[in-house]
């Protein structure tokens, strides 16, 4: 009996200490079927019933006790490893501070748009668009500008071969596009990109975007078109413009002018970025020549409206001081991430 004891001890001890595989060497050697433990089952026969009875009670107690604490032993490597996978598995979602991308940002000239947009939102006008593949009629024809105008010249604009139709050179056929569908009165600037048969330079794109705006009610008049243009002007760069109207031609405006604003940046004094001449040159504009509404079939001895096409890209140049057009379009990230 104290041989028994001596045995469970010494195992639990062994137990204990063991790692898996040493565990597996340890149940075989107590409970294998060569096992200290299966060996005095065993040998039970040569006892007499009485010894056999309390040897065979005691060594299948200590059996119990020594399976039982086997399988305590493997349940905690099976929860030691499945903690250390898990841990491997582990995602991190910590930030990670050294992600090698900066965040990025809208390009100036979509800056710009929608601040403009933005501005002429809250004067009341609602928003169109038009296609950038235009007809002749659209682009042309209907705004006034007949066959030979020298607008129309091949030098001026793309067509697309084997077609009448051509890359729109102004937004302008968006007024006629929105004329057609709506009648007045009615408030709408049309934004987009248009497209110019030219050498591009420091002031100059053969692709510029640009924002139509458009009028018509009865009574609309020049000084409707100075007050919502001086508006815009102060809604959009903070500051009270003093602009001047100068005589001007378009086909599709009469009478026409273009604006000047004084310089936002020397207030008129002369600096790099006016030329030195104090007024900077803003947009076109003008009263809806009669001969546009007719063709939409307005009546324009009852209806009056006016129109002005802004430069997006010359609002940007002014609103950021920059000096040469090309900047937007080289994507140089360097002048990129300044925005
Ligand atoms: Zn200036």
């Amino acid at each position: 009996m104290d041989n028994m004891n001596q045995i469970v001890n010494e195992a639990m001890k062994r137990i204990k200490n063991s790692d898996i595989e040493m565990l597996k060497i340890v149940k075989s050697e107590y409970l294998g079927k060569n096992g200290i433990l299966t060996k005095i089952l065993k040998s039970l026969l040569h006892y007499s019933i009485e010894d056999r009875k309390k040897i065979g009670f005691e060594a299948n107690k200590a059996k119990t006790i020594l399976e039982s604490e086997i399988e305590k032993r493997k349940e905690g490597f099976k929860k030691a490893l499945l903690v250390q996978k898990m841990q491997k598995e582990k995602l991190n979602f910590s930030p990670i501070f050294y992600f090698p991308f900066s965040k990025g940002s809208f390009h100036p000239i979509v800056q710009t748009m929608q601040d403009m947009i933005l501005a002429f939102k809250s004067l009341g006008f609602s928003i169109a668009e038009g296609p950038e593949i235009e007809t002749d009629w659209y682009n042309f024809e209907a705004l006034n500008i007949p066959e030979n105008h020298p607008a129309k010249d091949v030098q001026d604009t793309f067509y697309l071969d084997g077609t009448e139709r051509l890359l729109r050179t102004h937004t302008s056929p968006g007024q006629i596009r929105v004329m057609e569908k709506l009648k007045p009165p009615l408030k709408v600037v049309v934004p987009g990109r248009v497209y110019r048969n030219e050498a591009s330079d420091a002031s100059h794109s053969s692709t510029f975007h640009q924002i139509e705006g458009l009028r018509v009610d009865k009574n609309v008049t020049l000084l409707d078109l100075k007050i919502i243009l001086t508006k815009f002007i102060h809604i959009f760069f903070c500051y009270e413009p003093c602009i001047r109207f100068r005589p001007s031609h378009f086909q599709f405006t009469e009478p026409s002018a273009e604006v000047d604003v004084k310089c936002l940046f020397c207030k008129g004094s002369g600096c790099r970025v006016c030329k030195n001449l104090g007024w900077i040159e803003m947009l076109g504009c003008g009263i809806v020549h009669p001969n546009v509404l007719k063709s939409v079939n307005y009546d324009p001895e009852l209806y009056s409206g006016y129109a002005f096409g802004i430069g997006v890209e010359r609002i940007a140049m002014l609103k950021y001081g920059i000096d040469d057009i090309r900047l937007f379009y080289e994507n140089d990230l360097r002048f990129l991430k300044q925005f």
